[in-house]
């Protein structure tokens, strides 16, 4: 972050991302986004963005918020808490924003209709209810698992932007990240790639609980060309 702030860059709001033809059309801005919502952000993460200048989109696992990692700790080993209430009211304050990952961080795509229609409306009405409208605009799907079934629960649920794994087709609900993981080196026209040979192997086997994303280029459509970071 210190080193694209070097470079001139600089983060844009999901609003920004969302409106077609705005300030985020400028070249050397991004969306910065962390799935998760785990509660080093707020130790680590805000603060350094913060002094930066720069903001960020998290999207949190809402029957989780303020609770340890029991979802993902066959993958972790460890115990890890995540963001409270207070603490996302806290950063909200201070103009980072908010979206779903989902209520439990199920693979939508593994659910039965009423189990994905669950998770996707249960998540948005927590958020919209706690930070208001704007945080039920976008979602990303839990482990990027998505299908044509999820894409069309999500548009019904209500939510205008989804974010997925490495491939998108234009619809704003299947927006693409390219994961990034630890270790790799991003540089002037490089793009991202996955780099699992420095990377733990968990970390790796579960791209959700470290390790970052990025997604360049024309993520939204053809007339915007801003870059997507994503970490996760
Ligand atoms: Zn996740």
């Amino acid at each position: 972050m210190n080193a694209l702030a070097r470079a001139g860059w600089r983060t844009v709001t999901l609003a920004d991302f969302t409106a077609p033809r705005t300030t985020h059309d400028a070249p050397r801005t991004f969306l910065l986004t962390f799935d998760d919502g785990y509660a080093s952000l707020a130790e680590y993460a805000y603060p350094i963005l913060g002094d930066l200048g720069f903001t960020a989109t998290t999207f949190l696992i809402t029957d989780y918020v303020g609770k340890m990692n029991t979802w993902d700790v066959r993958y972790t080993w460890k115990r890890l808490g995540h963001l409270s209430w207070a603490d996302v009211e806290h950063w909200r304050a201070r103009g980072f924003e908010f979206g779903s990952h989902g209520a439990t961080h199920r693979r939508l795509t593994w659910l039965d209709d009423p189990a994905v229609e669950a998770e996707l409306h249960g998540s948005r009405t927590v958020l919209m209810a706690r930070l208001g409208p704007e945080a039920g605009h976008a979602i990303v799907y839990p482990f990027g698992a998505l299908d044509d079934r999820v894409v069309r629960h999500t548009r019904q649920a209500g939510y205008a932007l989804g974010f997925g794994g490495v491939k998108g087709n234009g619809d704003p609900l299947q927006l693409p990240r390219v994961p990034v993981y630890c270790g790799v080196l991003l540089g002037p026209g490089r793009c991202p790639v996955r780099s699992a040979r420095r990377c733990p192997r968990r970390a790796w086997e579960n791209g959700c609980t470290r390790g970052e994303s990025v997604c360049g280029g024309n993520v939204f459509d053809a007339g915007h060309r801003s870059s997507v970071i994503g970490c996760y």
